[in-house]
């Protein structure tokens, strides 16, 4: 049995790895694929990471994971499907049937892409439709393209798409967007960006590979074809917390419920990350709770022993 289990290898998981492996805690890292690294790793560009400007996500997120190995992290793959609190005995199972025990467990395993649910979405998934802009976006060079969404994610995308697609349709369902003002500026320099407000997608349609989307604006009953080989769906992102439902306590969108502490309502199980509720989800924060956490870990573990 080790001192603490990390569920998650992005940012707050590594940042945790990093900061157990100092504080001498003997600790393993699981991980749902090798070198899996989060969200960053799938980041075009990082431009508001203290201290590194610009710097490309992969390459950031390699640097969090050698950073984690340095210390001698120990990592573990498997895919998490249950973590049962056994008091000072906690268990985490994963579907190929193993059980790994720890004093306490630290949950990380940050976010995935949220569905839109319109017709097309799952059909063409992989055959124009992708959640990744970064992954996908060399696919369609000199194309007409969509996305999805008025966030950060999907106006950095349309920006990057913009580089070397022909035309780049940002479909977003308000006449504002949510995204930072910094990344808007660059939206809106960007000559073969058009932006359909307040529309939202109905359809996406093609034979073999996507061809058009359909969209309606608000209010109106008339619809809008716009022919289109990829569509990029960047509308949120939703906790991955299936595994763990009914251990610790969630929100109604089913963030864990955990603050600046990341202290769950079991003691001795931590949230850190995008994975519990909070008010701004960024790298810089990530990695923040990860600190925390292992302090948390360290003030459960030494109260446990008095
Ligand atoms: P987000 O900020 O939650 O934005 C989601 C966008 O999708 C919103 O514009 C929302 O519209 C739209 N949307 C949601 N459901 C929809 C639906 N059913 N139909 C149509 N549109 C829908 O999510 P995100 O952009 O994925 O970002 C996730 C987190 O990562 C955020 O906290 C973000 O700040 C952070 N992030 C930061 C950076 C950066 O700082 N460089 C980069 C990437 C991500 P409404 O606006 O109308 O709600």
């Amino acid at each position: 049995m080790v001192d603490l289990i990390i569920i998650g290898a992005g940012p707050a998981g590594l940042s945790a790895a990093v900061y157990g492996m100092r504080a001498g805690l003997t600790l393993m890292v699981m991980e749902e694929t090798p070198m899996g690294g989060g969200q960053v790793v799938d980041t075009h560009e990082v431009d508001n990471y203290l201290g590194l400007p610009g710097i490309n996500g992969f390459e950031l997120g390699q640097k969090f994971r050698q950073h984690a190995d340095a210390q001698g992290a120990v990592f573990q793959s498997g895919s998490v499907v249950r973590v049962c609190d056994g008091g000072d005995r906690k268990v985490v199972e994963t579907a190929d049937g193993a059980r790994y025990e720890a004093r306490t467990v630290i949950l990380a395993g940050g976010a995935k892409h949220a569905q839109l649910g319109v017709p097309g979405e799952d059909s063409y998934r992989g055959r124009g439709v992708s959640y990744c802009a970064t992954c996908d976006g060399a696919f369609f060079k000199k194309r007409d393209v969509a996305v999805i969404g008025g966030g950060d994610v999907a106006v950095e995308d349309a920006v990057y798409l913009a580089r070397f697609c022909r035309k780049v349709y940002l479909i977003h369902r308000r006449d504002s967007l949510r995204a930072a003002k910094s990344l808007q500026n660059k939206l809106f320099s960007c000559e073969n960006v058009e932006v359909v407000w307040n529309s939202t997608l109905q359809e996406i349609g093609g034979s073999d590979l996507v061809e058009e989307i359909t969209v309606r604006k608000s209010g109106e009953e008339e619809e809008r074809k716009i022919a289109v080989e990829g569509v990029f769906i960047a509308v949120g992102m939703r906790p991955n917390t299936e595994p763990l439902r009914g251990t610790v306590a969630c929100d109604e969108t089913g963030y864990i419920i955990a603050g600046e502490d990341c202290a769950t309502n079991i003691p001795g199980i931590f949230a850190a990350g995008d994975i519990r509720t909070k008010s701004l989800r960024q790298i810089v924060t990530a990695v923040a709770d990860g600190a925390c956490a292992v302090a948390s870990v360290e003030k459960y573990l030494s109260s446990v022993i008095e």
